[in-house]
């Protein structure tokens, strides 16, 4: 798999290639440089355009998804999940084919994680999600029209009302809980994870009622 955005700049929003703002990701980065050369193995970052009005936070690339091929939720099962679920909510148009060059077009909303480098064990700590914020809020300060955002999972959700400038308590997170948090609602969902998938913890249909019930929303707007 091709790599992507290889020479994209730093930016506000968006980290570059080597940021060494964690140690240990960065150490993982380079190891994973070295093992698999054609992959990304670099921040990943955010997918969509930037006057979209729905922002959708995952929590880290996986390894073997996003880490590899540069694209948010691309080439492992959370994605199959995730973009199957945009198109049948007309968030996409095209056709999800696992790679970045596919022609998936993400219409009126953007995919973000929460933390851009892949973490061992899908695993952050919460220094290396506090670190990150500076681009998740840069990212959310970015996107003039933004009126809903989905939270895939407790730490997705967490760091995005910190980025909000919220306390996790405003709005504890649970599956299906909404709520408005500064003149943006904010829709929570367990993360579309094959873990949670497999184990019933989250079924497609849990997952389409978050997404129809933010369809809804922005349409009443
Ligand atoms: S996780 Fe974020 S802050 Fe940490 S090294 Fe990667 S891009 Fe930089």
């Amino acid at each position: 798999m091709a790599r992507t955005s290889r020479a994209a700049p730093a930016s506000a929003a968006e980290p570059g290639r080597d940021c060494p703002l964690c140690p240990r990701l960065v150490e993982f980065r380079e190891e994973w440089r070295g093992a698999e050369p054609s992959w990304h193995n670099a921040p990943v970052p955010a997918f969509g355009p930037e006057d979209a009005r729905l922002l959708i936070v995952g929590l880290a690339p996986g390894l073997r998804g996003a880490n590899r091929t540069g694209r948010p939720f691309t080439g492992d099962y959370a994605g199959d999940l995730l973009y199957s679920t945009l198109l049948k909510f007309g968030f996409a148009t095209g056709g999800y084919e696992a790679r970045p060059d596919d022609g998936l077009t993400l219409t009126d909303a953007r995919i973000v994680n929460a933390v851009r480098c892949v973490p061992p064990q899908n695993k952050p700590t919460p220094e290396e999600i506090r670190t990150c914020r500076t681009f998740l809020s840069a990212a959310v300060a970015e996107m003039p029209r933004l009126s809903a955002i989905v939270t895939l999972g407790k730490i997705a959700h967490d760091s995005t009302l910190a980025a909000l400038g919220e306390r996790a308590s405003r709005l504890k997170f649970g599956h299906g809980v909404a709520g408005e948090i500064g003149g943006v609602r904010l829709f929570a969902s367990y993360h579309c994870s094959r873990y949670n998938t497999n184990t019933g913890v989250l079924t497609p249909a849990m997952f389409h009622a978050v997404f129809g019930a933010a369809r809804s929303y922005l349409d009443s707007l």
